[in-house]
């Protein structure tokens, strides 16, 4: 059944940058600001960016770096006890996750994590040229890139004489 897949997607509030999860359909509200953000409906399959509309998403390994962190604190902790071997351990618990945790697709341009859609395993890898590509044009809109074809330099403050 189709019903047992739960599809979610999860991005940045758009007022205040933090995180925030929820269904296709729904409408978000922010813990942090209460800002509310709806999530245009979406299918079994993942077409475009649920949070900007982007059609570039990569598919990543859904691998909570946090949790292999403290899988090998956890085995350096062990070690003062018996000695070597919970390193390696920890080590092999860490491949376990990451060999059967599930994919998730990001989008190029916002970052938002996509999760349960059907396609997300066909979906293309991270492709650095695009990373690069959509890195630019933030930057640009943010204004650190000053676009040439549009000068942002302020008028001369004393106007030339026209020419006789
Ligand atoms: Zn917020
Ligand atoms: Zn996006």
């Amino acid at each position: 059944m189709s019903e047992s897949i739960k599809t979610s997607v999860e991005f940045g509030c758009s007022k205040c940058g933090r995180a925030i999860e929820g269904a296709p359909g729904e409408t978000l509200t922010c813990r942090h600001c209460d800002a509310e953000t709806p999530v245009p409906e979406a299918g079994n399959d993942l077409e475009k960016c649920l949070a900007c509309g982007c059609e570039h998403i990569y598919r990543h390994r859904d691998f909570n770096q946090k949790m292999g962190l403290l899988l090998i604190a956890v085995g350096a902790g062990l070690c003062f006890v018996w000695p070597y071997w919970p390193l390696g351990v920890a080590a092999l618990i860490d491949l376990v996750l990451y060999v059967t945790l599930p994919d998730v697709g990001i989008c190029h341009r916002c970052k938002a994590h996509h999760r349960g859609f059907d396609n997300i395993g066909r979906l293309p890898a991270f492709d650095l040229e695009r990373h690069e590509h959509y890195r630019f044009e933030k930057a640009k809109e943010e204004g650190r890139i000053a676009s040439p074809d549009a000068p942002d330099l302020p008028e001369p403050p004393q106007k030339l004489r026209p020419p006789q």
